[in-house]
This record gives C-alpha cells, sequence and structure tokens, in this order.
C-alpha cells in the first residue's frame, strides 16, 4: 500500500498563472494575495484549502499574504470570531503579522464613491430591496431602470452624505453603480454599492452608518493593499466584470496606487460526508444538533485539531488534491488517510482496552507476603520511529482484554482468546484460555488462563507460534479513562442529495461516549492535546481540557485505499 504521500501532487494552475506573470513582467514580478473570511463564523476544512493556495502562493514565489477581515456587515460579525480565525491561520501553520480589515478602508471607499457619484457612475435609489431585484430581470428578461437614475449628481451625493449621516433607515436607500441594466451579466445591472446598516460594528462601533457591499469593497481593498492575484471560489466567476469595471474607473481616474488586481477563481472544496456552509454549520451549532463549533465531528478547524488532526496532514491533502476550475467532491476518506499516514509517524504507542472484561492467570507466582508478584514488561513506544525508545508497564496476575477478543463458542477462523486456545500478550507472554465464570445470564464475566513463564516478552524459546497478539491492561495498575468514538456526522456521502435537506442525513448517533475504559498507567502521562496510538484501535488524542477523555481521530484501516481498489 503506498502512503498518499508518495504520490504526485495534482496540477496547481494558479501556479502556472503567475509564472506566466512573471514572465511577460505583470505586477513587475511581484505576487500578494490575501485570504478574505469574513468573521461571521469560525474556519472550516474549505476555507483550509482557501488558505493553502493564498499563502502557499505567496510563499512559492517570494511574495506576500494577508489575512484581511472582509468585514463589511455589522450584523453577523463579531470579534470573537475574528480573534478564533487569527488562531486558526496561525494552527494551520500560516503567519499573520498583523491582520488587516476592510473597516480600515470605509474612508477611502466612501471617497472612491462619491467620485463615482462626481462623474455620474453612481446615484442613490430609494426603491426598496423587493423593487430593485425585480427590476434587475434576468436572462433573457429586460432590466428596468430605476426612476433615480438619472438624478443630478448633487442630488446623490447630498443624499448619500445623509446616509452616512444616519439621517435615514435601514433599507430605505443604496447607492447603485450606474452601469447597463441591459446587461446581459445581472452583476453588472447597476449593482449596490452601498446599504444602510444602524447596527453595531465590530471594530468602528457606531461610526458608520453605510456599508460596502462585497463586490465594492473586495476589489478596491485589493487595489489600496497593492494585492496581485486576488484568489477566490467559482461561484465569483460571474462577479469578475464587475470586479474590474470597479478598477478600471478607477485606473482611468489614476486613483490606483499599485498594479490593477486580477481575480482568478478556482474550485471549492467540497468532502464526501460533510457539510461546508458556515450558515448550516452555524445551524448545527445553535440546534445542539453538536456540542459546539469545536466538536470533533465538525469539519471546522476547532473540531478537527480538538479530533486530533495534525495540521500537516491538512496542508499535505490540501496540496494533493490541487488547485483547477472544476468542481468536485473529494472522499473524506482521502483526508483521513493523510492523518493516518502523518500519524503512524508521530504518535507513540499505548495499550488501552475500551470495552473490558477481566482475565485471571490461574499460575500466577505470589511473593512472600501472598501478593501477586508484578513484572515490568518493556513495550517499544513506536516502531516507526526507533528514537521515542521504549517505556515498561506493569504486568500481573489480572488484567483487562477486550470484550470482543474473547468468545466462548467462536465462529470459524476465531484467532482470539477461546478455551483451548494460546495467544500472545503484546510484550509480556503466552497464555492459554483454561475455562470461563459466566453468570446467571451466561454472560461472561471472567476469563481463566494459565502463563508460560518461559515465554517473556512474547517469545516462545521452543519456536512455537500463535495466531493472535493482543493487547492488555494490567487490571490492578490501569488508569481509568473515557473514550469518544466517531461516526460520520452525515451518513450520506452527498449530504441532502435525496432530500434536498442536508438535516435529513443527520447520524444523531454519531457519538458513543464509553467511560469504563481502562489503560496502562503512562496514559497518564499524554500531555492535553497530544494524540496517541491505542495499539490495535486507532489514534486517540487526549482532550486538551477534560483530563483523561480521549477522542478517536481515525481507525487504522486505510479506507481510501479499499475505495481506490473498489474503483480499480
Ligand atoms: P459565507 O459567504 O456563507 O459567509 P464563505 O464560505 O464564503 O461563507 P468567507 O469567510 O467569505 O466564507 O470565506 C473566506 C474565503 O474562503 C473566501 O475567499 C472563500 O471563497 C473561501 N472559501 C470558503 N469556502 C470554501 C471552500 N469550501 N473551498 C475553498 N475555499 C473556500
Ligand atoms: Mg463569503
Amino acid at each position: 500500500m503506498s502512503a498518499p504521500t508518495d504520490r504526485p501532487a495534482a496540477a496547481n494552475f494558479v501556479s502556472d498563472l503567475v509564472v506566466a506573470d512573471n514572465a511577460q513582467g505583470t505586477f513587475g514580478g511581484r505576487v500578494q494575495t490575501r485570504f478574505p473570511p469574513e468573521p461571521n463564523g469560525y474556519l472550516h476544512i474549505g476555507h483550509a484549502k482557501a488558505i493553502t493556495v493564498d499563502f502557499e502562493l505567496a510563499r512559492e514565489f517570494g511574495g506576500q499574504c494577508k489575512l484581511r477581515f472582509d468585514d463589511t456587515n455589522p450584523d453577523t460579525e463579531d470579534t470573537t470570531y475574528a480573534d478564533a480565525i487569527v488562531d486558526d491561520v496561525a494552527w494551520l501553520g500560516y503567519t499573520v503579522d498583523e491582520p488587516v480589515y476592510t473597516s480600515d478602508y470605509f474612508e477611502q471607499l466612501f471617497r472612491w464613491a462619491e467620485m463615482f457619484i462626481e462623474q455620474g457612475l453612481a446615484y442613490v435609489d430609494e426603491q426598496d430591496g423587493e423593487t430593485i431585484s425585480a427590476q434587475r430581470g434576468g436572462y433573457g428578461n429586460p432590466g428596468v431602470e430605476s426612476p433615480h437614475r438619472d438624478r443630478p449628481s448633487e442630488e446623490s451625493l447630498d443624499l448619500f452624505r445623509r446616509m452616512r449621516d444616519g439621517e435615514f433607515a435601514d433599507g430605505s436607500k443604496v447607492l447603485r453603480a450606474k452601469i447597463d441594466m441591459q446587461h446581459e451579466n445581472m452583476q453588472l445591472r447597476d449593482p449596490v454599492m452601498y446599504r444602510i446598516r444602524s447596527g453595531h460594528h465590530h471594530r468602528t462601533g457606531e461610526a458608520w452608518k453605510v456599508y460596502p457591499t462585497y463586490d465594492w469593497a473586495h476589489g478596491q481593498s485589493d487595489a489600496i493593499e497593492g494585492v496581485t492575484h486576488s484568489l477566490c471560489t467559482l461561484e465569483f466567476d460571474s462577479h469578475r466584470p464587475l470586479y474590474d469595471w470597479y478598477l478600471d474607473q478607477l485606473a482611468r481616474m489614476g486613483e490606483l496606487p499599485f498594479e490593477q488586481p486580477r481575480q482568478t477563481e478556482f474550485a471549492r472544496l467540497e468532502l464526501t460526508h460533510t457539510v461546508t456552509s458556515k450558515r448550516k454549520l452555524l445551524q448545527l451549532v445553535e440546534q445542539g444538533l453538536v456540542d459546539g463549533w469545536d466538536d470533533p465531528r465538525m469539519p471546522t478547524l476547532r473540531g478537527l485539531r480538538k479530533r486530533g488532526y495534525p495540521a500537516e496532514s491538512i496542508r499535505e491533502f490540501c496540496s494533493f488534491i490541487g488547485v483547477s476550475r472544476t468542481n468536485s467532491r473529494n472522499e473524506i476518506e482521502l483526508l483521513e488517510s493523510f492523518v493516518r499516514t502523518r500519524l503512524n509517524r508521530v504518535a507513540q504507542r499505548r495499550m488501552a482496552v475500551l470495552r473490558p472484561l477481566e482475565v485471571v492467570i490461574d499460575n500466577w507466582p505470589v511473593d512472600d507476603s501472598g501478593a501477586p508478584v508484578v513484572e515490568q514488561v518493556e513495550l517499544v513506544n513506536n516502531p516507526e520511529n526507533a528514537d521515542d525508545g521504549t517505556r515498561t508497564a506493569p504486568f500481573s496476575g489480572r488484567f483487562w482484554i477486550e470484550q470482543d477478543d474473547f468468545m466462548a463458542e467462536p465462529p470459524p477462523k476465531y484467532y482470539r482468546l477461546t478455551p483451548g486456545r494460546e495467544v500472545r500478550l503484546r510484550g509480556a507472554f503466552f497464555v492459554t484460555c483454561v475455562g470461563f465464570d459466566s453468570d446467571d445470564d451466561g454472560n461472561v464475566e471472567r476469563v481463566h488462563v494459565t502463563y508460560d513463564p518461559e515465554t517473556r516478552g512474547g517469545n516462545a524459546p521452543d519456536g512455537r507460534k500463535v495466531k493472535s497478539t493482543m493487547h492488555w491492561v494490567s487490571a490492578d495498575h490501569a488508569v481509568d479513562i473515557s473514550v469518544a468514538l466517531y461516526e460520520r456526522l452525515f451518513s450520506a456521502e452527498v449530504p441532502g442529495e435525496a432530500t434536498g435537506d442536508v438535516f435529513d442525513d443527520l447520524d444523531a448517533n454519531s457519538r458513543e461516549l464509553l467511560t469504563e475504559c481502562k489503560a496502562e498507567p503512562s496514559l497518564a502521562d499524554v500531555a492535553p492535546g497530544d494524540v496517541v496510538q491505542f495499539e490495535r484501535l486507532g489514534y486517540f488524542a487526549h482532550d486538551a481540557d477534560q483530563p483523561r477523555l480521549f477522542h478517536r481521530t481515525v481507525g487504522l484501516r486505510d479506507e481510501w485505499a479499499n475505495i481506490q481498489k473498489r474503483k480499480g
């Protein structure tokens, strides 16, 4: 099986574009990008793609990438979100010196809007939003010009300034660009540049009563900062002519401090079994369907981090899938296989039993005081990394195994513990099942074994083989832990595909909390947030806040390899 990291990464057409730009001397060989989230929610795995595209492009060409908060809507934005975004971008591995804010440019944007009005390129419309959008028409439907479209510039300028001063109610007036109400691209049918909002802005407070729209703010912010390559997702494709139109006007007026920036769109990241819409994620949180933005089942960076995903493996995944202009949905198993490959290299092995069944060694020795002898067995911390060394674990006359590692009446090809069968206990001894106790209902309560003292360390001097090596935890030394197991939050590959509502595919039982798990004593030393491999069970992340709670990051089996095989 080849690790996904051994495979060549997919193409990145944006890199190719920069190479071409540099060859022609466009932008004077400069590369400047920005990652522009709106601080109205937490970042998710889709944003991780945009972040890597923006930051890696700048790095590849020795340029710069800024984190810019696109904070143009006071009603939904909050400093809490902004702070979390800075933190998440840093966690993903990218340095943000000083974030910048669209709100820092409100004054400049306002002045440019005034110039547009003065030059007959914008006007104040007093119709309501519904009327304006009805008049926009549609494909094959002509647009209808607003009765205010040809009002004198002085009148618009006066109204616009009074809008800023808070004289008018929310929604009562807008500033519109005067472009072409019959344009085949709806975006150019006199788009709105400013709307009135009386809400409290997270940075400018009550200072502004008018706020720029995304389209008016975005390209102009790029221009102010000296962005060269303004990368965004494909749904902005139809906005590009408007992006260019605004900048063309400013360029003509001699207002641009740098080369005119250029927008380029790339495909969104979509994953199977995953929803990456901020609005839907917010609904999950608000309706209490998950434990919060950082629930380990959430595709947010906070959730993935809590789940134990290494930031590196998210970056490796993003680079592997590449950057193209074709929308597609990647398999979540592919992302998981990057996570598994990295964790296999870095995560130390430990033994834990999730659903414990007691085993007693009938021939285990006792010391002079009659207490069972305690042996220390040596265990390898990570077979993939000799530098991680070894540790010891106590072994004595009573230990825990998984309930499903014993069967009183096994089916064919069951090689684990069963009456008469000998198995290896990892790093300890060979034991042979000699019987079991059951309760009145026939449930197995306890298993009896004998051990072979000659097999210390887990090998028989006579060379005899066993078919199974099992993990175990000494009963007298175990630490109690809780473990959260996770299934897909959305059971369907494409959530909502069948009914149109993603919530119909939500698996309410996607978390199973096991509170009576047993682990070897050294588990008490695993640092909060660290990920270890529980032998035979998967990778588990120690909760950062709640001691002795472990989240299963991923299982051990590479399901992506299986999917690839199935698909031939
Ligand atoms: P919304 O517009 O619903 O608030 P958004 O996902 O567009 O949500 P933004 O904060 O505007 O959120 O996104 C910041 C940047 O991340 C944008 O450039 C956007 O194109 C990009 N982005 C968002 N979702 C994805 C995704 N699934 N794949 C790739 N890039 C994405
Ligand atoms: Mg957006």
